[in-house]
């Protein structure tokens, strides 16, 4: 069982405040919803989780383990995958070296090799083309590339920071049902997007963030049913 709660959380760039009292829990095995418009702190949650950003007030605690001041690899080895935005891919890379960096011979899992055939059997698109450089696939299959990655050391809790960004409507359809997926395994999903609608069809809870606060949250079914979310994107 693994769950990710974050308690009063307040992180500043200078005099910038970019979160301004957060608290959210993104319960075991549920796809949680990170929603907001542009500057309305979603990355900047993010990286307060993985130990990038530095709160002033507040707590992240893993299945009540107080992760708040790790660092951003011992965040990692805490069980928190990240699926960064944009991918952060390495263009000459191949998928299986892709696949490789995000392995650790220290987790339970099984051998790297089991991990690899389920990562394969996962992206059935990626097979036969373990070899090829990440430059060289599409927006979609470098999305299974870097969600591949993130989920190869068996992470408790994986983060995706916007990942329907750039895809075409069915590749971002592909992605969130593969997320389901992995929510159906068992894996807590901490999805961040801006692209609302989608998110909240496959999302169990969600939050909605403006301006540094939770301006809404409850079950994603109940938000799709009223305008509210609509209303916090437009800051009403
Ligand atoms: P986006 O979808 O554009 O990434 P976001 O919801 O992730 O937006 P953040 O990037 O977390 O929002 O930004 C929250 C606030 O903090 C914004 O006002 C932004 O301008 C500010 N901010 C973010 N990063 C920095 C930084 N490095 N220095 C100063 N201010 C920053």
């Amino acid at each position: 069982m693994a769950s990710l709660k974050i308690e009063d959380l307040f992180v500043n760039y200078g005099h910038v405040q970019a979160l301004k009292g957060v608290s959210m829990t993104a319960e075991h095995g549920a796809i949680t919803a990170v929603l907001g418009a542009n500057g309305s702190g979603k990355s900047t949650l993010l990286s307060a989780v993985m130990g990038v950003a530095r709160p002033r007030r507040g707590r992240v605690l893993l299945d009540d383990r107080d992760i708040t001041r790790l660092s951003p690899t011992a965040t990692a080895r805490s069980g928190i995958g990240l699926v960064p935005e944009g991918r952060a891919l390495f263009p000459s890379l191949s998928v299986n070296e892709h696949f490789l960096l995000g392995a650790r011979k220290d987790l339970a899992g099984g051998t790297e090799s089991d991990q690899l055939a389920y990562l394969y059997d996962l992206f059935p698109a990626l097979r036969g083309r373990e070899d090829t450089r990440a430059v060289m696939l599409s927006g979609g299959e470098q999305q299974m590339v870097a969600i591949g990655r993130a989920l190869i050391s068996g992470p408790k809790v994986l983060m995706l920071d916007e990942p329907s960004l750039g895809l075409a409507p069915k590749l971002i359809d592909q992605v969130l049902m593969l997320v389901e997926r992995l929510r159906n395994e068992g894996t807590t999903i901490v999805l961040i997007e801006q692209n609302a609608r989608a998110a909240l069809e496959i999302a169990d809870h969600a939050y909605v963030l403006h301006a540094g606060t939770v301006q809404v949250s409850g079950e994603a079914a109940a938000l799709t049913q009223e305008d509210a979310v609509e209303r916090a994107y437009l800051g009403g």
